[in-house]
């Protein structure tokens, strides 16, 4: 699929693009639709400001501990050893900083991480993945796959996947891994939206509901798993669809309203922020 321009919005609105010919009125993918849902100037400082974030060492390492993931399944079924994966730490790291060597400011500053825990920490991690399934054992169809499909409204989705199995019997498991802890019972279907966003795309897109939705927090070894139905992914498309309206009225508004909640410990922005005292910086001019 070939995207001429893609849609992100402006001050003008509506937003509008051509992807593979089709007239879209913006697009979405999971973070960005959780970071709207979680706090709308958030989204306005991610996607409108684009406003530079530091890396967080938490992040970096769900990165890496993904990628190896990733490459694991590369070494014949045998070789998916905890020993292998934990090899490939290193290696990953050190592509990764070669791709961004901002990322090394991680380790230098008034509080700089220590490099041989943290790489310890990717490696702990990769030893709770054992702990949860035996790669050796499995053949995934897909790893790491970007998937994306325009919506009736004209809304494109589109994200990453990080695993697709494909059974004998045709039945499809959607997987994603985090590498942080499980939420608690009450944000369960909070986590879950994400899964259903890709089982949406993947329905439209390929024309089979996927069999089961699959979350495996490697923080505490802990797998949520979700079977979902068309009831529910008719509901996640008309909830996208909602949201994307509230985008573009805010967009169109030039209203961007703080949610406080215990997410704001980890956002970069706080300073610009009025719901901490600040001030954000003046929208961005309109794109032409
Ligand atoms: S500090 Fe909290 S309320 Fe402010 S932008 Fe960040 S997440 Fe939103």
């Amino acid at each position: 699929m070939t995207t001429e321009l893609l849609p992100e919005p402006t001050q003008e609105h509506p937003v509008r693009a051509l992807v593979d010919g089709t007239d879209v009125i913006g697009s979405l993918s999971p973070s960005r639709a959780a970071d709207f849902m979680s706090c709308p100037l958030l989204y306005r400082f991610r996607v409108i400001d684009k406003l530079p974030e530091p890396p967080s060492p938490a992040a970096v390492r769900g990165t890496v501990v993904h990628n190896v993931l990733e490459r694991l399944f590369d070494n014949p079924a045998a070789e998916r050893t905890l020993e292998v994966a934990s090899q490939l730490v290193r290696p990953e790291w050190d592509r990764l900083l070669a791709t961004d060597p901002d990322l090394s400011a991680m380790f230098e500053g008034e509080d700089p991480v220590d490099l041989t825990a943290w790489l310890a920490e990717c490696r702990a991690l990769l030893g709770t993945y054992f702990a949860l399934e035996d790669p050796r054992r499995l053949e995934p169809a897909e790893r790491e796959v970007y998937v994306e499909h325009v919506l009736s409204s004209k809304l494109l989705l589109r994200g990453y996947v990080d695993r697709v199995d494909v059974a004998a019997t045709g039945q499809v498991r959607v997987v994603d891994y985090k590498t942080g802890r499980s939420p608690g019972p009450a944000f369960e279907a909070k986590a879950m939206f994400q899964m259903k966003f890709y089982a949406l795309v993947l329905w439209r897109s390929r024309g089979a509901i996927p069999t089961l939705l699959q979350l495996m927090y490697l923080g505490n070894a802990e797998i949520l798993r979700y079977t979902p139905d068309e009831a529910d992914l008719l509901a996640t498309e008309r909830k996208l669809d909602a949201l994307w309206l509230a985008i573009a009225r805010a967009t169109e508004s030039g209203t961007w309203l703080p949610r406080r909640s215990p997410l704001c410990g980890w956002c970069s922005h706080q300073a610009l922020c009025p719901a901490w005292g600040g001030t954000p910086p003046p929208l961005p001019a309109p794109t032409p």
